[in-house]
């Protein structure tokens, strides 16, 4: 039988149903309406219906931004969806379907949809890094998701990795977030377009063509092996590469690091520094197997296939 997968973003819901193999057989994507709590509710409600008909289905999965409760009841803090503090968002959305509804982290989802089907498919003790608006984690220890004791464990993006450094959404100043996220890239980028420095040529030249740089011209100058986005991917990567090797590596084990969200479609171009920085930071190098770093498999559809296989695991 199929399960929903349903994938909550700042500017959009995707939905999809999803088969055993983590197959995407039908896929919906609409604009979030972030306004207010019951539109969003609403909207998500009319995603599951018109993916639910005709089909049976196991149960809902329903991913989302944000710090969620140990019993998957409540969404505490959503970066995304100001109106989401502290609420009943599970039991909000159950009131809307027939369907049995799991609630969980977007990122928690779809590093279990690497694990399950995608590049981490075959290991047992995995990480996975998101790299897009934020820094999103996810932990597979021994073959489960860790989910920690009250529920929001494996926020990896925000260790603090420099103390007093730039400011982050959670209130904390230096979280790797700050500096490894595909918003601190895209800073960085116009920061140097508009900076003296040589390195900045082609970046200042894709500035003045188009107004104002994008994340998009960032990865054009990156996939042009411009010196000056290679270096700011490098820095990224090199912030990702210490804190696998000096916090993750000793606290987690992983065999495998797998990279994702929209900044690790630059490959090894991202993955190499990150690789090289890692091999500098780890403990006992030389004398310990040593783990993997791969690319994700699934992109922006890891989410949607994650909650859904989630969903099946929990009401099948
Ligand atoms: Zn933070």
């Amino acid at each position: 039988m199929h399960a929903v997968g349903i994938d909550i973003g700042g500017t959009k819901i995707a939905g999809a149903l999803v088969d055993e193999a983590g197959t995407i057989i039908q896929e919906l994507r609409v604009p979030s309406p972030i306004s207010d709590s019951g539109s969003m509710v609403d909207a998500i409600a009319a995603v599951i219906d018109q993916l639910t008909a005709g089909h049976q289905v196991v149960g809902v999965g329903v991913a989302a931004a944000g710090f969620i409760s140990a019993d998957r009841e409540i969404m505490f803090h959503s970066p995304n969806i100001a109106a989401w503090r502290n609420e009943p968002l599970k039991s909000r959305i159950q009131e809307k379907t027939s369907h049995p509804v799991l609630l969980e982290n977007d990122a928690n989802a779809a590093g279990w949809a690497e694990f399950r089907f995608g590049a981490g498919r075959g290991s047992n003790s995995m990480i996975m890094l998101t790299i897009g608006t934020g820094v999103g984690g996810a932990v597979i220890s021994e073959g489960r998701l860790l989910k920690g004791g009250f529920g929001i464990g494996g926020e990896l993006g925000h260790i603090v990795s420099i103390p007093g450094g730039r400011d982050c959404g959670c209130g904390l100043k230096g979280c790797i977030e700050t500096y490894a996220s595909g918003t601190a890239l895209l800073q960085a980028a116009r920061d140097l377009a508009e900076s003296s420095d040589s390195l900045g040529a082609r970046l200042r030249q894709l500035n003045s063509e188009h107004g104002l740089l994008t994340g998009e011209h960032v990865f054009q100058a990156v996939m042009e092996d411009d010196p000056g986005a290679l270096k700011l991917i490098s820095e990224l990567g090199e912030q990702l590469g210490t804190a696998i090797g000096s916090i993750f590596v000793p606290i987690l084990d992983p065999e495998l690091v797998v990279i994702g969200g929209g900044v690790s479609a630059v490959g090894e171009r991202l993955l190499e520094p990150i690789r090289t920085s890692y091999s500098k930071s780890m403990p006992a190098k030389g004398y310990r197997p040593e783990l993997k770093i791969v690319k994700a498999q699934f992109l922006n559809q890891a989410g949607l296939i994650g909650a859904a296989d989630l969903a099946r695991q929990s009401f099948s």
